[in-house]
């Protein structure tokens, strides 16, 4: 495990699945309609259970690079804050990386706004829609040093890695301690 301390949150890497973590919070890397999908969207609501889904429905869909949340269903969470990362396109790098920051500093709000202490993380965007691990390791932790410092009641954030490709990724993009 790997831990760094960004202002006056503690962010931890884990490698697991999201859906097991236990968390104030769990962030969800939806599509924009927030009609449930693949990847750690379909894991989520698949362990969480129906009620997840039918709360989404009354949301009205979600803007990419913003968030939403909803109750946690049966996962060991109170909420589940539903994001929109970007499908990652090449020819317009910096717009990507602008959404993908705007996603988990959203998230971190909706987290502040919720009350929330601790907030789970997966790699938003680094599944289907295909954004570099490399470049998305570099907007999160520059994304998480921004915007922490600005909530101090976020006690623990964890990013969570499916797999190890991803956690070293993300490992060789985090400050130097
Ligand atoms: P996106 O559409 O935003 O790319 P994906 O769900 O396809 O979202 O992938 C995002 C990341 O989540 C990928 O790195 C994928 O390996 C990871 N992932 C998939 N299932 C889980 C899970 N149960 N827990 C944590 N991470 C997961």
């Amino acid at each position: 495990m790997l831990a760094r301390t960004i202002g006056r949150t503690v962010v931890e890497m884990i490698q697991g699945d999201i859906t097991t973590v236990k968390a104030d919070a769990v962030v969800n890397a939806a599509n924009s309609a927030l009609a449930g999908g693949g990847g750690v969207d379909g894991a989520i609501h698949r362990a969480g259970g129906p009620d997840i889904l039918a709360e989404c429905r009354r949301l009205g869909g979600c803007a990419t690079g913003d968030a939403k949340p909803t109750s946690a269903g049966r996962l060991p969470a109170r909420w589940v804050i539903h994001t929109v990362g970007p499908v990652y396109n090449p020819l317009r790098a910096e717009e990507s990386a602008r959404l993908l920051g705007s996603a988990y500093r959203r998230s971190i709000e909706v987290a502040d706004q919720l009350g929330a202490r601790s907030v789970a993380f997966p790699a938003i965007s680094c599944g289907v829609y295909g954004y570099p691990l490399a470049d998305a390791a570099d907007v999160v932790w520059e994304t998480l040093a921004q915007t922490l410092p600005g909530h101090p009641n976020i006690e623990k954030v964890l990013l969570v890695q499916f797999n190890m490709h991803a956690y070293d990724a993300y490992e060789a993009a985090a400050p130097t301690e």
